[in-house]
């Protein structure tokens, strides 16, 4: 259980989201992302290793001006190091992103139930059970369908929560530890 850092403001969230991850950095992590909106479009980066590989690849984040955004430190529990498995993770569509510390103890039987409704998982993670889970319950209703997505999981967890038909917006759930 890494880091996890989330920001909605007036100021460009970019920088805010690298520096929160670069104060949690002492934790201990093996890949970081990040997600903000670009022209009302969730957009995605993300790599293994280090955070500077991360701010190099977006040039510390100062072409990116949206002022909502989720950022993402792993300590990899389920799957191993790698750029599928770091986070933020996207839904089926790309329709949401989320950010995960903690772990779903109940993903084995969540993502093959979503498998049989035809999802496809990119990665090894349990977190992504979540992002499928949330475009599922979703119908128009951002609020309803985090509300419904967190009744169907369990575990300890912090989650931070885009989705692209709200980009002023940004949930952010925890239960337990993290
Ligand atoms: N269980 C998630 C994963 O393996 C999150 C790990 C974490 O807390 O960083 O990707």
């Amino acid at each position: 259980m890494c880091g996890i850092v989330g920001f909605t403001g007036n100021t460009p969230a970019a920088p805010i989201l690298l520096q929160g991850l670069a104060r949690l950095e002492y934790r201990g992590y093996d890949s970081a992302g990040i997600a903000v909106f670009k022209n009302d479009k969730i957009k995605i980066n993300q790599a293994c290793g280090r955070l500077q590989t991360l701010r190099d690849l977006i040039n510390d984040g100062k072409d990116l001006t949206s002022t909502v955004g989720i950022g993402h430190t792993r300590w990899a529990t389920h799957g191993k190091p790698s750029d599928e498995n770091a986070h933020p993770h996207r839904s089926q569509s790309g329709l949401f992103a989320i950010v995960h510390n903690g772990i779903i103890e109940n993903y084995a039987s969540l993502r093959k139930s979503l498998i049989k409704k035809g999802y496809n998982f990119v990665s090894e993670t349990d977190t992504e059970v979540v992002a499928h889970l949330l475009e599922e319950n979703y119908n128009g209703d951002f609020f309803g369908a985090v509300s419904k997505t967190i009744k169907m999981i369990e575990g300890s967890y912090a989650l931070g929560i885009l989705c692209n038909d709200f980009p002023n917006e940004m949930y952010a759930v925890k239960k337990a530890s993290p």
